[in-house]
């Protein structure tokens, strides 16, 4: 072999060997990237769900919605299933008169071989009345709930495409409710929540987040009093997290107390906090739409939430 020969193959070797340092490289860019909190990812899939229309039970939105969001968490994880129940229903319009709905929860679990486990949760169904609204002629309309509705299960969808590609280092349920938003009473509410705080079994968890109205675009998220009261400790360190990040709208301070999906779970003893901002000019109204909302808002706590499922808290 000629030193010209020599010296042309030690040229490719160099050459792949460089190339072969680029390209894990752009894997280990690619990866981060990936694996990072896509909020246009997570708007499309608010924007999706409102695309439905308003999606309150027993309507055919509802069934199409439920199909998208299983067939959608289906792409993350094989365990994926339907927690169906009923609920006897206000008649809007027909005093006295109930009716019988069927409803499901949707649950998908990940990192099933760890132990410690955390429950993220939103609800899916949207309200069927807008009795926030002035005009009393549209008041039994059903509203879009893009922010009342779609924002908490668009960051969790979001979460699950991450959790695919970066496995969890603790078990992560994402829950679903459905029925959260009905009537007026609250006994007409949270119909999901309380379904299954009483039949949890294999998915009982050790702590959790419900993520209600966190779509707003003028995002300010005070700590929740009932989660505050509950669980002192575990929901001051979720906010200290949040200020720790530099998420702005996260504000320590005591804020109202806000019935939500996260009582009945208190109530059998889980740790749950809710990450709700209810200064929200739109609500129960037919104004609760789209534009209301903003990615960033959704990159906001979508943001917290991942730095908690791979961080520990
Ligand atoms: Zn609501």
């Amino acid at each position: 072999m000629k030193l010209s020969q020599l010296a042309s193959i030690f040229f490719i070797l160099s050459c792949c060997m460089l190339s072969l340092l680029a390209t894990a490289q752009d894997d280990v860019v690619d990866k981060k990237q990936l694996t990072t909190f896509d909020s246009n990812n997570a708007f499309e899939i608010l924007k999706k769900q409102c695309e439905f229309g308003p999606r309150p039970p027993g309507s055919e939105e509802h069934k199409k919605t439920r199909d998208y969001l299983f067939t959608e968490l289906k792409k993350y994880t094989d365990t994926v299933s339907l927690q169906p129940f009923t609920a006897a229903v206000d008649s809007f319009g027909i005093p006295k008169q109930r009716k019988t709905l069927h409803m499901n929860n949707i649950i998908a679990e990940f990192g099933s071989s760890h132990s410690e486990t955390l429950l993220l949760a939103a609800h899916w169904d949207t309200r069927p009345i807008a009795d926030k609204e002035p005009d009393k002629d549209v008041q039994l309309n059903p509203i879009l709930g893009a922010n009342d509705g779609a924002s908490g299960v668009a960051v969790l969808l979001e979460i699950a495409r991450i959790l695919k590609l970066k496995p969890p280092p603790r078990r992560i349920v994402i829950v679903l409710f459905d029925g959260e938003d009905y009537g007026k009473s609250t006994d007409q509410m949270f119909f999901g929540s309380r379904y299954f705080a009483k039949n949890m079994g294999k998915w009982k968890p050790d702590y959790g987040i419900l993520l209600d109205m966190i779509g707003d675009k003028d995002l300010e998220i005070p700590i929740e009093q009932y989660s505050w009261v509950a669980n002192r400790e575990y929901t001051d360190s979720i906010w200290k997290r949040a200020i720790e990040l530099g998420l702005a709208p996260f504000q320590y301070r005591i804020g109202p107390a806000i019935m939500d999906d996260h009582v009945p779970l208190i109530e059998v003893g889980i740790p749950m906090v809710n990450i709700i901002d209810f200064d929200y000019p739109y609500w129960h109204t037919l104004e609760d739409t789209v534009d209301k909302c903003s990615p960033k808002s959704l990159e906001i706590v979508g943001k917290l939430v991942v730095n908690i499922i791979y961080e520990g808290l």
